[in-house]
C-alpha cells in the first residue's frame, strides 16, 4: 500500500515537471458530478440530473479560469437545472438535419458546405447550438467524414468547406492532416474555414508543429468563439499568435448570452481585447432558440443595444457583424435596427 501511494505521489510529481500536452488535458477533464464537486460549489442531484441529458466535460485549463459561481465562465460550462427545466424551443431549430444530403453535411448556400467532421469538444459549451450531438458517441465516424467528401466532390459548386463539429481541432493531427489533403486534392474547393473554440477553451492544442501543419493547406481560415474578456489569457493570446503567425486569418463568431456579454462595457473590453491579439470580430449571433439554453438568450432590443454603443466607442476593425440564424433553416441575416418580427 505505502509503495503504491509513493508511487502515485511520485507520478503526479513527474506529471509537474513536464507542461501537460493537450491530449492529457483532455483526458483530465471533469466529466462526473463528484470529480466538479471537488473543485466548484454545485448541487449534486441538479448536475446529476443535467448530465444525464447533456454530458458535461470541463477541461483542466477552462476549469482554472471559472471563477465565480454564476459568473459568466461559470454559466458557460456549469450544468445548469434550467437546461431541463420545459421550454418551447428545439433541438434543431435550424433543421440542420433537414439540409443535410449526407449525414453531417449541411448544404444551405450553393457555395459554401458546412462539414461536421467531430462531435467532440474540449468544452461541452452549455449554451451549445448543437447540444444534440455533442459528446454523443458514435455519431461523427470516419465513414461520414468519407461520405462527405463525395459529396463535395461530386458538388462542384462547392467553393468553400467549412469543417465544423463538434470541434474538428480535436480530430488527431494525422486524421486532420489526411482530411485536409483529401479537400485540398478536390479542385473546385478554393477556401477551407475551421469553425473551432479550442484557441478559446483549450490553447495548448496549437503547438507549432500543428500550426505548421495548417500552413500547408491554404487559403486556410479559421473562426473561433470567444465570449468574455477573461477567456483572452496569455495561453490564448499565444495560441492565436502562432496561428495568426502561420497566415490564417482569425475571426470571432461571439454568441450573445445572457449574464455573459449581455454589457456594453464587458462587450466593448471584448471585442477590444480581440483586436489586441489579432481576431476579426466576425459575428455576434443572437442566440439560437435552442432547447436547454433559454436561461442565457436575452432580447434582440438588448443585442441592439449593444451594437449601437459599439459604433461609438471602439474601432470599426473590432466591430462584428451581428446576426441571427432564422428558424426552420432560412440561414443567417444581418439583424435590422428595427428587430426581427417574431423575436423581441
Ligand atoms: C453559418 C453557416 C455557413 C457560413 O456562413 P457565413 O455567413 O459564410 O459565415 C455555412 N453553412 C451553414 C449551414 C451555416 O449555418
Ligand atoms: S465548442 Fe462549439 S460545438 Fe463544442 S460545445 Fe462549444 S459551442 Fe458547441
Amino acid at each position: 500500500m505505502a509503495i503504491a501511494s509513493e508511487h502515485k505521489k511520485n507520478d503526479r510529481y513527474l506529471r509537474h515537471l513536464h507542461e501537460p500536452s493537450w491530449q492529457e488535458l483532455l483526458a483530465d477533464s471533469v466529466t462526473t458530478t463528484t470529480a466538479l464537486s471537488r473543485y466548484l460549489d454545485i448541487d449534486r442531484r441538479e448536475t446529476d440530473a443535467v448530465i444525464r441529458r447533456y454530458p458535461m466535460r470541463i477541461n483542466p485549463y477552462y476549469l482554472s479560469l471559472i471563477g465565480s459561481k454564476g459568473g459568466p465562465l461559470w454559466l458557460q460550462a456549469v450544468p445548469d437545472i434550467r437546461e431541463i427545466q420545459a421550454d418551447p424551443f428545439s433541438e434543431d431549430p435550424q433543421q440542420e438535419s433537414g439540409h443535410s444530403p449526407v449525414p453531417h453535411l449541411v448544404h444551405r448556400y450553393p457555395d459554401r458546405a458546412l462539414f461536421i467532421v467531430s462531435n467532440r469538444c474540449a468544452l461541452h459549451c452549455r449554451h451549445c447550438f448543437r447540444k444534440r450531438m455533442v459528446g454523443q458517441p458514435g455519431i461523427v465516424t470516419p465513414e461520414t467524414r468519407d461520405q462527405g467528401l463525395d459529396y463535395i466532390r461530386k458538388t462542384p459548386h462547392v467553393r468553400e468547406v467549412i469543417l465544423s463539429g463538434g470541434d474538428p481541432l480535436l480530430l488527431e493531427g494525422h486524421q486532420l492532416d489526411d482530411l485536409l489533403r483529401s479537400l485540398r486534392a478536390i479542385r473546385h474547393v478554393e477556401i477551407i474555414r475551421i469553425h473551432s473554440r479550442v484557441p478559446c477553451t483549450l490553447p495548448q492544442r496549437i503547438t507549432p508543429a500543428f500550426a505548421a501543419l495548417l500552413k500547408r493547406y491554404h487559403p486556410l481560415y479559421l473562426n473561433t468563439q470567444f465570449n468574455h474578456p477573461d477567456e483572452i489569457t496569455p495561453q490564448a493570446a499565444a495560441a492565436c499568435a502562432l496561428l495568426t503567425d502561420a497566415g490564417i486569418p482569425l475571426g470571432c463568431q461571439t454568441v450573445l448570452l445572457k449574464g455573459v456579454n449581455d454589457a456594453v462595457e464587458t462587450m466593448q473590453c471584448l471585442l477590444g481585447a480581440l483586436l489586441k491579439i489579432r481576431v476579426k470580430p466576425y459575428y455576434l449571433h443572437h442566440t439560437d432558440p435552442v432547447k436547454g439554453t433559454a436561461h442565457l438568450r436575452t432580447t434582440v432590443a438588448c443585442g441592439l443595444a449593444i451594437m449601437q454603443a459599439m459604433r461609438s466607442r471602439i474601432s470599426g476593425l473590432a466591430i462584428p457583424q451581428y446576426v441571427i440564424d432564422l428558424p426552420g433553416g432560412g440561414g443567417k441575416i444581418l439583424v435590422p435596427p428595427t428587430g426581427v418580427p417574431g423575436y423581441e
